[in-house]
């Protein structure tokens, strides 16, 4: 299958078939190279690799409109103080700041959703 024929398959652009190639050490090998650039792979190692990693995606998000949003949870802390609520991110280690109030938690959290958007 080729590069096209890979994103196709996984509903993503060809551009984020490079980011995978790039990122991930594993990403299986072209088992021919067609053309300069034109790469084919083997369709069963890329669906192989692919649910391998399909936590990965699931955290990166899915792509919309070229832009990916991190993935914010709030997290209930129990501290000496009594009970603090924190934003987390799992796509940057971002962490807000530790809340009284569970809602103020979820406004930071949604604040970071918004602003910590990557290309
Ligand atoms: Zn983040």
């Amino acid at each position: 299958m080729s590069t096209q024929d890979v994103a196709n398959a996984f509903g993503v652009s060809k551009n984020t078939v490079h980011v995978w190639r790039r990122r991930y050490t594993d990403f299986p090998n072209p088992v021919a190279i067609v053309a300069p650039y034109v790469f084919i792979y083997d369709s069963d190692q890329v669906r192989a690799w692919h649910t391998d990693h399909s936590k990965d995606f699931k955290q990166f998000g899915r792509p919309k409109g070229g832009r990916t949003s991190h993935i914010v949870k709030v997290h209930r802390l129990n501290s000496d103080a009594g009970v603090r609520y924190q934003a987390a991110c799992s796509t940057c280690d971002w962490r807000g700041d530790e809340r009284a109030s569970e809602g103020v938690a979820r406004r930071d959290a949604s604040k970071h959703r918004r602003e910590a958007v990557t290309a």
